[in-house]
């Protein structure tokens, strides 16, 4: 385990060094008590500053608590988390190798070995092919560039915005590396939460109550129970229309919009009243399935299905840009949320509160 594993953990060449060394993750989180520290202040310090901290003196540790962070992220399991831990792994990666590319001091504070190129990221990620270096930086082909784009915000990322040149997309250093810290995240976040056996989970109580206290001081839980039937997914969007014209839903497609709006904070007496202008969902039924979904008459609070349930159900309907970057509608929601302004939701909530006056008048 060298220095670059430790300062690019993400890598394929590190996770294989982790192999190679034979270790134990289940030991490490049972035993190594510097790994798991470290590991915490990664996955607070995402939440709290968007920054995973300073390295670990140690390589070992340094690069251990990645995976050792990753396991108690999927354990605290909260959309908000993952999208909050990936992309401060992604800023730290991206601060380190834009310095490695520009940065002499950087190169000799760090030592060759630990730098990693533009060239060594487009390797990492398949990208050769698909990312052409040009006299003023880089064309990168049309669907490579939507791929790593979709979570991009600013307008100027839109390929609307963008001159093509012959299929591909030109793009400046910068650019490219932006793309790149957007590869870094992907891959950060891929496959999360992990499936974590339970004695695992256990040996990261502790750790596990500190990030659930920082969420919750945070309030965090406030992005998701906001509102704004304007930002909900397009399958969401799709049912509630549904619902709101009197149309008959399958099971799987009420079950999932249900989930939606309870898991987002509306209360069983706002959905039964959603639900009210159906004539096909019983008010009784709806709130007994309500309370059921919210867990309040079942041992279960249910979570609203992933992008891939929904899709084999075919209730993934006019899925846009957004939906490529993301795996679940509620991540979907979320990052919406995240993109408006505090203002424009200020706004907003004060248009409903007008309304909601008027209404009572
Ligand atoms: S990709 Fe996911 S969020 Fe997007 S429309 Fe399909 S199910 Fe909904």
């Amino acid at each position: 385990m060298n220095a670059r594993h430790a300062r690019y953990p993400f890598l394929g060449e590190s996770r294989q060094a982790v192999q190679e060394a034979g270790v134990d993750l289940a030991a490490v989180v049972a035993e190594d008590d510097a790994v798991v520290e470290r590991a915490r202040e990664r996955v607070v310090g995402a939440l709290t500053s968007g920054e995973v901290g300073e390295p670990a003196r140690s390589n070992r540790v340094e690069l251990l608590s990645y995976p050792v962070a990753r396991v108690l992220v999927s354990v605290v399991d909260e959309h908000v988390l993952v999208r909050k831990y990936a992309d401060a792994e992604a800023n730290a990666a991206y601060e380190r190798f834009t310095a490695d590319e520009t940065d002499d001091s950087e190169l000799k504070s760090v030592g060759d070995d630990a730098s990693l190129s533009r060239s060594d990221l487009l390797r990492e990620f398949d990208l050769t092919s698909h990312v052409h270096a040009t006299q003023d930086g880089y064309d990168v082909d049309v669907p490579t560039y939507l791929l790593l784009s979709s979570s991009l915000r600013p307008d100027k990322w839109r390929l609307v915005n963008r001159v093509l040149d012959d299929g591909r997309v030109p793009v400046s250093e910068p650019e490219l590396d932006t793309l790149l810290r957007e590869a870094v995240r992907e891959r950060v976040a891929e496959g999360l939460p992990l499936s974590v056996p339970d004695e695992v989970a256990d040996a990261l109580e502790g750790p596990e109550t500190a990030v659930r206290d920082v969420l919750s001081e945070m309030d965090l839980t406030r992005e998701i129970d906001t509102v704004v039937p304007e930002l909900f997914p397009p399958c969401m969007q799709h049912l509630l229309d549904q619902v709101q014209r009197g149309e008959h839903l399958p099971h799987h497609s009420r079950f999932a919009i249900t989930t939606f709006l309870a898991n987002i904070g509306l209360t069983t007496d706002e959905i039964v009243d959603i639900y009210k202008v159906n004539p096909g969902f019983g008010e009784e039924m709806t709130r007994y399935q309500t309370d059921h979904i919210r867990g309040e008459s079942s041992p279960t609070e249910y979570t609203a299905p992933s992008c891939a349930t929904m899709k084999a159900y075919g209730d993934c309907v006019n899925p846009d840009d957004l939906c490529d970057a993301i795996n679940h509608p509620l991540s979907y929601y979320e990052a919406k949320l995240d993109d408006e302004e505090d203002e424009d939701l200020e706004d907003w909530r004060e248009r409903e509160n007008e309304d909601g006056e008027d209404a009572e008048a």
